[in-house]
């Protein structure tokens, strides 16, 4: 039996519950017109931290819960979508939250980079980069780099918050 057998079960229940029926018509525009990057982290987890509901927001999650190019356009993805399909909906209010304790800071550890980077052929300064080290520094960076990205529509409210793993809060850095 494999550890993913225990969701296959709990899908089997929720499948026989009427939740499936409740989600958003257009699924980039959900209940609470909501977007969420975060770290992949199970601490952070939204559903459990947030208390975010089925069909109430879009959730992209990444090492650190940094803005990586990837991330960026599957931001800027749905930042078109949304304004080519449906201009006059609510627009997106974006939430990045870094968190303390995050296991990115990892990549501020030379030795670790350095058989990481020869693995993959990355770029060791680009690595480095990512390391969340302090929250509030490194969420304020990606804001900023969203808010200044020609990809995303200037209608989409960006913020930045910390999560701190010990009390269990959300600090809003940049609103
Ligand atoms: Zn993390």
């Amino acid at each position: 039996m494999s550890h993913f057998a225990t969701y296959m079960e709990r899908n089997k229940a929720f499948a026989n519950t009427g939740a499936k029926e409740h989600v958003p018509e257009i699924p980039f525009i959900p209940f609470e017109q909501t977007f969420v990057i975060t770290c992949i982290d199970p601490r952070v987890e939204p559903a459990a931290v947030l208390g975010v509901e089925l069909g109430e927001a879009i959730v992209l999650r990444s090492v650190g819960g940094r803005v990586t190019p990837a991330v960026l356009q599957d931001v800027a993805w749905i930042s078109h979508l949304h304004e080519a399909k449906t201009p006059d909906a609510d627009w997106f209010d974006l939430a990045v939250i870094h968190h303390t304790d995050c296991g990115s800071g990892l990549f501020a550890d030379a030795g670790l980079r350095r058989d990481f980077v020869a693995r993959g052929g990355y770029d060791d300064a680009t690595i480095a980069g990512l390391a969340v080290l302090d929250p509030a520094v490194t969420v304020r960076k990606d804001v900023e780099l969203l808010r200044s990205s020609p990809q995303l529509s200037s209608r989409v409210h960006v913020s930045g918050h910390a999560y701190d793993l010990r009390t269990g809060l959300l600090t809003t850095v940049v609103d």
